[in-house]
């Protein structure tokens, strides 16, 4: 029997998708960002806007407002990035997904790490990321918005209904 089947999201959609999901656990709610470091379509990195370890979380304290920028948090790239550093993994020619265009400091930071590719859905406001990128001949690459819904539908799949005895 041919049971139809969403349409399955490409690599970039599902890495994408990814990022969107590593955003959830941004703590300051100016924005929510969310970063993927993938190579040979193996996650080397995940991360999101968030504060330093151990210190308080804009939702809890505030934001810390500089030059109209909340400077509490890393940003999503930045806490990639040092995830990656601090499990000893070589970043160098991977893909980053990220769902909003870098800022300038994570555009710099991650062409320095030596990213190569980044694929994004949504623009950051006045950056000269794009600059930077596009100078080092890092490839920009924009898609729209994956689906926000995982489908994920469990009552769906003949093996994982319940049975009389599984209740
Ligand atoms: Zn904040
Ligand atoms: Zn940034």
């Amino acid at each position: 029997m041919k049971i139809k089947t969403k349409k399955r999201p490409s690599w970039d959609e599902y890495f994408l998708k990814l990022a969107m999901l590593a955003s959830e656990r941004s703590t300051c709610p100016r924005m929510h960002c969310g970063c993927v470091i993938v190579k040979d379509k193996f996650v080397l990195a995940t991360g999101y806007n968030g504060s330093l370890p151990g210190l308080p979380h804009c939702e809890d304290e505030g934001c810390l407002i500089v030059d109209n920028h909340c400077v509490r948090t890393n940003h999503a790239e930045i806490n990639a990035l040092t995830q990656a550093v601090t499990h000893g993994v070589n970043l160098k020619g991977s893909t980053a997904y990220i769902t909003n265009m870098s800022c300038t400091t994570c555009a710099k930071a991650m062409i320095a790490a030596g990213i190569k590719r980044v694929v994004v859905f949504s623009e950051y406001h006045d950056t000269l990321a794009t600059k930077f990128y596009t100078e080092s001949h890092v490839e920009i690459v924009k898609l729209k918005m994956p689906g926000k819904e995982i489908h994920y539908d469990l009552k769906r799949y003949t093996s994982a209904r319940k049975t009389k005895k599984s209740k």
